[in-house]
Protein backbone atom coordinates (compact mmCIF):
# COMPACT_ATOMS: atom_id res chain seq x y z
CA UNK A 1 0.00 0.00 0.00
CA UNK A 2 1.35 3.24 -0.97
CA UNK A 3 1.48 6.58 1.61
CA UNK A 4 -0.95 8.63 0.30
CA UNK A 5 -1.29 12.45 1.00
CA UNK A 6 -4.49 13.69 0.91
CA UNK A 7 -4.84 17.47 0.08
CA UNK A 8 -7.42 19.88 1.23
CA UNK A 9 -10.20 20.58 -0.85
CA UNK A 10 -9.56 22.88 -3.94
CA UNK A 11 -5.60 22.63 -2.86
CA UNK A 12 -5.29 20.50 -6.17
CA UNK A 13 -5.47 23.48 -8.58
CA UNK A 14 -2.03 24.63 -8.70
CA UNK A 15 -1.08 21.19 -9.18
CA UNK A 16 -3.17 20.23 -11.88
CA UNK A 17 -1.42 23.26 -13.50
CA UNK A 18 1.67 20.86 -13.24
CA UNK A 19 3.42 23.17 -10.36
CA UNK A 20 5.37 20.92 -8.05
CA UNK A 21 4.72 22.08 -5.05
CA UNK A 22 3.03 21.02 -1.96
CA UNK A 23 2.84 23.73 0.72
CA UNK A 24 1.99 22.75 4.40
CA UNK A 25 -1.45 24.65 4.31
CA UNK A 26 -2.39 22.18 1.92
CA UNK A 27 -2.31 19.22 3.63
CA UNK A 28 -5.21 17.83 5.18
CA UNK A 29 -3.60 14.36 6.11
CA UNK A 30 -1.40 11.34 5.90
CA UNK A 31 -2.30 7.75 5.71
CA UNK A 32 0.41 6.60 7.61
CA UNK A 33 3.10 8.22 9.20
CA UNK A 34 5.61 8.83 6.51
CA UNK A 35 9.47 9.33 6.62
CA UNK A 36 11.52 12.18 5.31
CA UNK A 37 12.04 12.32 1.76
CA UNK A 38 9.11 9.21 1.51
CA UNK A 39 7.51 9.10 -2.03
CA UNK A 40 4.03 9.54 -1.35
CA UNK A 41 0.72 9.21 -4.00
CA UNK A 42 -0.38 12.95 -3.81
CA UNK A 43 -4.65 12.67 -3.29
CA UNK A 44 -7.31 15.35 -3.93
CA UNK A 45 -10.19 15.88 -1.44
CA UNK A 46 -12.19 13.33 -3.58
CA UNK A 47 -9.47 11.15 -3.64
CA UNK A 48 -8.53 11.17 -7.73
CA UNK A 49 -4.44 10.34 -8.04
CA UNK A 50 -2.38 13.77 -8.50
CA UNK A 51 0.77 12.55 -8.78
CA UNK A 52 3.84 11.16 -7.11
CA UNK A 53 5.35 13.45 -4.71
CA UNK A 54 8.83 13.45 -2.25
CA UNK A 55 7.61 14.16 1.40
CA UNK A 56 9.23 16.84 3.46
CA UNK A 57 7.90 16.89 7.06
CA UNK A 58 10.18 19.95 8.14
CA UNK A 59 9.51 21.90 5.11
CA UNK A 60 6.81 24.47 4.17
CA UNK A 61 7.23 22.97 0.74
CA UNK A 62 5.87 19.66 2.73
CA UNK A 63 5.95 17.76 -0.77
CA UNK A 64 7.64 18.00 -4.54
CA UNK A 65 6.31 16.38 -7.33
CA UNK A 66 8.31 13.63 -8.88
CA UNK A 67 5.67 13.09 -11.79
CA UNK A 68 1.87 14.12 -12.67
CA UNK A 69 1.42 10.43 -13.89
CA UNK A 70 0.36 8.11 -10.67
CA UNK A 71 1.21 5.26 -12.72
CA UNK A 72 4.93 6.15 -12.93
CA UNK A 73 7.54 4.43 -10.42
CA UNK A 74 9.87 6.63 -8.54
CA UNK A 75 12.98 4.43 -9.19
CA UNK A 76 16.38 4.63 -9.87
CA UNK A 77 15.87 4.57 -13.54
CA UNK A 78 13.55 7.16 -13.54
CA UNK A 79 16.23 9.70 -11.86
CA UNK A 80 18.90 8.31 -14.20
CA UNK A 81 16.35 8.82 -16.78
CA UNK A 82 15.73 12.65 -15.83
CA UNK A 83 19.81 13.62 -15.29
CA UNK A 84 20.39 11.89 -18.45
CA UNK A 85 17.04 13.72 -20.66
CA UNK A 86 18.21 16.89 -18.63
CA UNK A 87 21.94 16.71 -20.00
CA UNK A 88 20.76 15.89 -23.23
CA UNK A 89 18.61 18.82 -23.49
CA UNK A 90 21.52 21.33 -22.79
CA UNK A 91 23.42 20.35 -26.41
CA UNK A 92 21.05 22.54 -28.10
CA UNK A 93 22.94 25.16 -26.21
CA UNK A 94 26.38 24.41 -24.57
CA UNK A 95 29.20 22.13 -25.97
CA UNK A 96 29.03 18.92 -24.19
CA UNK A 97 31.80 19.70 -21.51
CA UNK A 98 31.41 23.25 -21.19
CA UNK A 99 30.69 24.51 -17.57
CA UNK A 100 27.25 24.89 -17.25
CA UNK A 101 24.34 23.63 -14.81
CA UNK A 102 23.46 19.75 -16.07
CA UNK A 103 20.46 19.49 -13.58
CA UNK A 104 18.12 22.06 -12.12
CA UNK A 105 16.31 20.27 -9.39
CA UNK A 106 12.53 21.02 -10.18
CA UNK A 107 13.07 22.66 -13.64
CA UNK A 108 14.51 18.99 -14.49
CA UNK A 109 12.31 16.88 -12.58
CA UNK A 110 14.69 16.19 -10.09
CA UNK A 111 13.24 17.87 -6.94
CA UNK A 112 16.37 19.07 -4.93
CA UNK A 113 19.33 18.58 -7.00
CA UNK A 114 21.38 20.49 -8.72
CA UNK A 115 24.76 19.70 -10.52
CA UNK A 116 27.17 22.08 -12.19
CA UNK A 117 29.81 20.62 -14.76
CA UNK A 118 33.23 22.21 -14.17
CA UNK A 119 35.37 20.33 -17.01
CA UNK A 120 36.19 16.71 -15.96
CA UNK A 121 34.30 17.31 -12.56
CA UNK A 122 30.82 17.72 -11.81
CA UNK A 123 29.59 18.87 -8.44
CA UNK A 124 26.34 18.13 -6.97
CA UNK A 125 24.00 19.52 -4.00
CA UNK A 126 20.87 17.34 -2.18
CA UNK A 127 19.35 20.01 -1.06
CA UNK A 128 16.04 17.78 -0.11
CA UNK A 129 15.31 14.51 1.75
CA UNK A 130 14.09 13.39 -1.23
CA UNK A 131 16.93 13.77 -3.06
CA UNK A 132 19.87 12.58 -0.29
CA UNK A 133 17.72 8.73 -0.97
CA UNK A 134 19.27 8.61 -4.34
CA UNK A 135 22.59 9.64 -3.91
CA UNK A 136 24.04 7.12 -5.15
CA UNK A 137 21.97 6.57 -8.19
CA UNK A 138 22.75 10.40 -8.72
CA UNK A 139 26.76 10.02 -8.26
CA UNK A 140 26.56 7.16 -10.05
CA UNK A 141 24.97 8.83 -13.33
CA UNK A 142 26.80 11.56 -13.68
CA UNK A 143 29.85 10.02 -12.98
CA UNK A 144 29.06 7.53 -16.07
CA UNK A 145 28.80 11.37 -18.39
CA UNK A 146 31.78 10.97 -21.08
CA UNK A 147 34.31 13.19 -19.93
CA UNK A 148 33.82 13.21 -16.17
CA UNK A 149 36.11 12.31 -13.77
CA UNK A 150 34.94 13.37 -10.46
CA UNK A 151 31.76 14.09 -8.83
CA UNK A 152 32.24 15.80 -5.67
CA UNK A 153 29.01 16.71 -3.26
CA UNK A 154 28.52 20.08 -1.95
CA UNK A 155 25.08 19.59 0.12
CA UNK A 156 25.69 23.35 2.34
CA UNK A 157 22.78 24.88 1.36
CA UNK A 158 19.80 26.87 3.57
CA UNK A 159 17.30 24.87 2.34
CA UNK A 160 18.71 21.69 3.03
CA UNK A 161 18.77 23.25 6.62
CA UNK A 162 15.36 24.01 6.39
CA UNK A 163 14.60 20.08 5.77
CA UNK A 164 16.45 19.45 8.88
CA UNK A 165 19.39 18.45 6.76
CA UNK A 166 22.79 17.81 7.95
CA UNK A 167 25.43 19.91 5.94
CA UNK A 168 27.57 17.21 3.47
CA UNK A 169 30.49 17.71 1.30
CA UNK A 170 33.03 15.41 -0.12
CA UNK A 171 34.26 13.22 -2.88
CA UNK A 172 31.21 10.93 -4.22
CA UNK A 173 33.18 9.54 -7.20
CA UNK A 174 36.67 9.68 -8.61
CA UNK A 175 39.61 12.11 -7.23
CA UNK A 176 39.39 14.93 -5.47
CA UNK A 177 39.83 17.38 -8.46
CA UNK A 178 41.19 20.26 -6.39
CA UNK A 179 41.35 23.92 -8.23
CA UNK A 180 39.52 23.16 -11.76
CA UNK A 181 39.99 25.61 -14.24
CA UNK A 182 37.60 26.11 -16.61
CA UNK A 183 36.92 28.13 -19.58
CA UNK A 184 34.19 30.61 -21.19
CA UNK A 185 34.14 32.29 -24.42
CA UNK A 186 37.91 33.64 -24.08
CA UNK A 187 38.49 33.65 -20.61
CA UNK A 188 39.54 31.52 -18.17
CA UNK A 189 38.56 30.79 -14.31
CA UNK A 190 40.22 28.94 -11.35
CA UNK A 191 36.85 27.05 -9.67
CA UNK A 192 37.67 26.13 -5.74
CA UNK A 193 34.68 23.60 -6.28
CA UNK A 194 35.45 22.43 -2.36
CA UNK A 195 35.70 25.64 -0.97
CA UNK A 196 33.91 28.22 -3.08
CA UNK A 197 30.22 29.68 -2.78
CA UNK A 198 27.54 27.59 -4.15
CA UNK A 199 28.72 24.82 -6.47
CA UNK A 200 32.05 26.82 -6.55
CA UNK A 201 31.02 29.82 -9.73
CA UNK A 202 28.27 31.86 -11.03
CA UNK A 203 27.36 29.88 -13.63
CA UNK A 204 23.44 31.61 -13.88
CA UNK A 205 25.65 35.14 -14.93
CA UNK A 206 26.79 33.66 -18.29
CA UNK A 207 24.40 36.07 -20.35
CA UNK A 208 26.09 39.37 -18.04
CA UNK A 209 29.78 38.39 -18.57
CA UNK A 210 29.15 38.81 -21.98
CA UNK A 211 27.29 41.77 -22.23
CA UNK A 212 30.40 43.43 -20.17
CA UNK A 213 32.68 41.84 -22.44
CA UNK A 214 30.67 44.10 -24.99
CA UNK A 215 30.78 47.26 -23.42
CA UNK A 216 33.44 47.71 -20.52
CA UNK A 217 35.97 49.34 -23.13
CA UNK A 218 37.32 52.98 -21.75
CA UNK A 219 35.00 52.90 -18.39
CA UNK A 220 35.84 53.21 -15.06
CA UNK A 221 35.10 49.98 -13.50
CA UNK A 222 32.95 49.20 -10.42
CA UNK A 223 32.13 45.51 -9.95
CA UNK A 224 29.71 45.43 -6.31
CA UNK A 225 30.19 41.64 -4.92
CA UNK A 226 32.53 41.02 -7.21
CA UNK A 227 33.03 37.29 -5.68
CA UNK A 228 36.51 35.37 -7.62
CA UNK A 229 36.19 38.34 -10.08
CA UNK A 230 34.87 37.17 -13.19
CA UNK A 231 33.14 40.38 -14.48
CA UNK A 232 36.47 42.17 -13.60
CA UNK A 233 38.20 39.81 -15.34
CA UNK A 234 36.91 40.09 -18.25
CA UNK A 235 36.30 44.05 -18.06
CA UNK A 236 40.05 44.68 -17.42
CA UNK A 237 41.03 42.30 -20.46
CA UNK A 238 37.87 44.26 -22.74
CA UNK A 239 39.79 47.21 -22.07
CA UNK A 240 38.10 48.81 -19.53
CA UNK A 241 39.86 52.21 -18.32
CA UNK A 242 40.19 51.07 -14.64
CA UNK A 243 38.35 48.72 -12.66
CA UNK A 244 37.67 48.61 -8.80
CA UNK A 245 35.64 45.47 -7.09
CA UNK A 246 34.14 45.33 -3.88
CA UNK A 247 33.72 42.19 -1.74
CA UNK A 248 33.43 41.14 1.54
CA UNK A 249 34.90 37.75 1.42
CA UNK A 250 38.48 37.60 1.64
CA UNK A 251 39.50 34.46 0.03
CA UNK A 252 37.17 35.45 -2.76
CA UNK A 253 38.95 38.50 -3.81
CA UNK A 254 41.99 36.10 -3.33
CA UNK A 255 40.84 34.22 -6.33
CA UNK A 256 40.02 36.98 -7.94
CA UNK A 257 43.93 37.51 -8.16
CA UNK A 258 44.21 33.75 -9.50
CA UNK A 259 42.03 34.56 -12.32
CA UNK A 260 43.52 37.53 -13.63
CA UNK A 261 46.77 36.46 -13.40
CA UNK A 262 45.48 33.14 -15.35
CA UNK A 263 43.79 35.66 -17.99
CA UNK A 264 46.80 37.89 -18.08
CA UNK A 265 45.00 41.34 -16.72
CA UNK A 266 45.54 43.41 -14.03
CA UNK A 267 43.51 43.14 -10.82
CA UNK A 268 42.82 46.71 -10.63
CA UNK A 269 41.56 48.11 -7.05
CA UNK A 270 40.32 45.33 -4.80
CA UNK A 271 38.50 46.53 -1.14
CA UNK A 272 37.48 44.19 0.96
CA UNK A 273 34.52 44.76 3.29
CA UNK A 274 30.70 45.84 3.56
CA UNK A 275 29.14 46.69 0.07
CA UNK A 276 26.92 49.16 1.85
CA UNK A 277 29.68 50.66 3.81
CA UNK A 278 32.23 50.73 0.93
CA UNK A 279 29.62 52.22 -1.42
CA UNK A 280 29.22 55.11 1.41
CA UNK A 281 33.14 55.80 1.55
CA UNK A 282 32.97 55.94 -2.37
CA UNK A 283 30.29 58.69 -2.70
CA UNK A 284 32.16 60.36 0.26
CA UNK A 285 34.92 60.68 -1.77
CA UNK A 286 33.14 61.83 -5.18
CA UNK A 287 34.21 58.73 -7.26
CA UNK A 288 32.19 58.20 -9.85
CA UNK A 289 32.27 55.13 -12.78
CA UNK A 290 31.01 54.11 -16.04
CA UNK A 291 30.43 50.82 -15.47
CA UNK A 292 28.53 49.67 -12.57
CA UNK A 293 28.09 46.29 -11.61
CA UNK A 294 25.39 45.03 -8.60
CA UNK A 295 25.38 41.40 -7.78
CA UNK A 296 24.77 41.36 -3.97
CA UNK A 297 24.16 37.86 -2.73
CA UNK A 298 20.33 36.44 -2.00
CA UNK A 299 18.58 39.36 0.28
CA UNK A 300 15.49 37.90 0.50
CA UNK A 301 15.33 33.86 1.13
CA UNK A 302 11.59 33.70 1.65
CA UNK A 303 8.48 36.20 1.18
CA UNK A 304 8.50 37.06 4.49
CA UNK A 305 11.75 39.26 4.12
CA UNK A 306 10.52 41.01 1.16
CA UNK A 307 10.23 44.25 2.77
CA UNK A 308 14.08 44.53 4.36
CA UNK A 309 15.05 43.27 1.42
CA UNK A 310 13.93 46.01 -0.61
CA UNK A 311 14.91 48.54 1.73
CA UNK A 312 18.57 46.94 1.12
CA UNK A 313 18.26 46.91 -2.59
CA UNK A 314 17.21 50.39 -2.66
CA UNK A 315 19.83 51.02 -0.09
CA UNK A 316 22.46 49.65 -2.61
CA UNK A 317 21.46 51.31 -6.19
CA UNK A 318 20.70 54.53 -4.58
CA UNK A 319 24.02 54.54 -4.09
CA UNK A 320 25.13 53.28 -7.27
CA UNK A 321 23.26 56.06 -8.98
CA UNK A 322 24.80 58.88 -7.10
CA UNK A 323 28.34 56.99 -8.39
CA UNK A 324 27.23 56.96 -11.87
CA UNK A 325 28.81 59.09 -13.79
CA UNK A 326 26.76 60.84 -16.51
CA UNK A 327 26.02 58.01 -19.40
CA UNK A 328 26.90 55.34 -17.34
CA UNK A 329 26.00 51.70 -17.60
CA UNK A 330 24.35 49.93 -14.36
CA UNK A 331 23.94 46.55 -14.42
CA UNK A 332 21.82 45.21 -11.16
CA UNK A 333 20.94 42.16 -9.92
CA UNK A 334 18.61 40.28 -7.45
CA UNK A 335 18.71 36.48 -7.10
CA UNK A 336 16.22 36.25 -4.85
CA UNK A 337 13.77 34.02 -6.20
CA UNK A 338 11.23 35.85 -3.82
CA UNK A 339 11.59 38.95 -5.53
CA UNK A 340 9.51 39.11 -8.86
CA UNK A 341 10.80 41.19 -11.74
CA UNK A 342 7.84 43.87 -11.23
CA UNK A 343 8.79 44.69 -7.20
CA UNK A 344 12.73 44.76 -8.13
CA UNK A 345 12.43 47.16 -11.42
CA UNK A 346 9.92 49.54 -8.71
CA UNK A 347 12.27 48.96 -5.81
CA UNK A 348 15.24 50.44 -8.73
CA UNK A 349 12.97 53.09 -10.09
CA UNK A 350 13.08 54.52 -6.41
CA UNK A 351 16.34 54.27 -6.03
CA UNK A 352 17.06 56.16 -9.28
CA UNK A 353 14.64 58.94 -8.70
CA UNK A 354 15.84 59.30 -4.70
CA UNK A 355 19.07 59.99 -6.49
CA UNK A 356 17.80 62.23 -8.67
CA UNK A 357 19.00 60.59 -12.17
CA UNK A 358 16.91 59.40 -15.17
CA UNK A 359 17.60 56.14 -15.69
CA UNK A 360 15.97 53.88 -18.73
CA UNK A 361 16.22 49.93 -19.08
CA UNK A 362 18.15 49.11 -22.21
CA UNK A 363 17.80 45.71 -21.60
CA UNK A 364 17.14 42.73 -19.07
CA UNK A 365 18.78 40.19 -18.06
CA UNK A 366 17.86 36.53 -16.70
CA UNK A 367 19.61 33.00 -16.14
CA UNK A 368 20.59 31.28 -18.91
CA UNK A 369 19.28 28.38 -20.92
CA UNK A 370 21.05 25.71 -18.21
CA UNK A 371 18.91 26.88 -15.51
CA UNK A 372 15.39 26.50 -17.22
CA UNK A 373 11.95 27.92 -15.84
CA UNK A 374 9.17 25.69 -16.43
CA UNK A 375 6.03 27.52 -17.40
CA UNK A 376 4.19 26.03 -14.85
CA UNK A 377 6.69 27.22 -12.29
CA UNK A 378 7.81 30.60 -12.33
CA UNK A 379 9.61 30.58 -8.40
CA UNK A 380 12.76 29.09 -10.66
CA UNK A 381 13.18 32.42 -12.62
CA UNK A 382 15.46 33.51 -9.28
CA UNK A 383 17.62 35.35 -11.30
CA UNK A 384 16.90 38.73 -13.27
CA UNK A 385 18.83 41.98 -13.84
CA UNK A 386 18.22 45.21 -14.94
CA UNK A 387 20.89 46.85 -17.93
CA UNK A 388 20.16 50.73 -17.08
CA UNK A 389 21.69 53.69 -18.94
CA UNK A 390 21.96 56.64 -16.77
CA UNK A 391 21.87 59.96 -18.34
N1 LIG B 1 29.12 38.62 -9.42
C1 LIG B 1 29.74 37.43 -8.90
C2 LIG B 1 28.87 36.68 -7.93
C3 LIG B 1 28.50 37.46 -6.70
S1 LIG B 1 27.89 36.44 -5.43
C4 LIG B 1 30.13 36.53 -10.05
O1 LIG B 1 29.53 36.67 -11.13
O2 LIG B 1 30.99 35.69 -9.88
C5 LIG B 1 27.74 37.56 -4.13
C6 LIG B 1 29.05 38.01 -3.50
O3 LIG B 1 28.71 38.98 -2.53
C7 LIG B 1 29.86 36.96 -2.78
O4 LIG B 1 31.16 36.95 -3.29
C8 LIG B 1 29.89 37.42 -1.32
O5 LIG B 1 31.16 37.23 -0.70
C9 LIG B 1 29.63 38.89 -1.45
N2 LIG B 1 28.99 39.56 -0.32
C10 LIG B 1 28.03 39.08 0.50
N3 LIG B 1 27.63 40.05 1.36
C11 LIG B 1 28.38 41.15 1.08
C12 LIG B 1 28.44 42.46 1.63
N4 LIG B 1 27.65 42.84 2.62
N5 LIG B 1 29.33 43.30 1.10
C13 LIG B 1 30.15 42.92 0.10
N6 LIG B 1 30.12 41.71 -0.46
C14 LIG B 1 29.24 40.83 0.02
Amino acid sequence: MPITLQLRPGRERSLRRHHPWVFSGAVAGLSTDADPGANVLVRTADGDEVGWATYSPASQIRARMWTFDPSVAIDDDLVRGRITAAVERRRAWLAPDAPQRLVFSESDGVPGLVADRYGATVVCQLGTTGADRFRDVIADTLAALPGVTSVVERSDTDARTREGLAPREGVLRGDDPGQVVVAEDRWQYAVDVTGGHKTGFYLDQRHARALIGRVAAGRRVLNVCSYTGAFSVIAAGSGAASVTSIDSSQPALAQHVVNADLNGVEVGEQIEGDAFQQLRIQRDRARSYDLIVLDPPRLAATEGQLDKASRAYKDLNLLACKLAAPGAIVLTFSCSGAMRMELFQKVVAGAAGDAGREATIVGRLHQPEDHPVPLAFPEAAYLKGLVLHLD
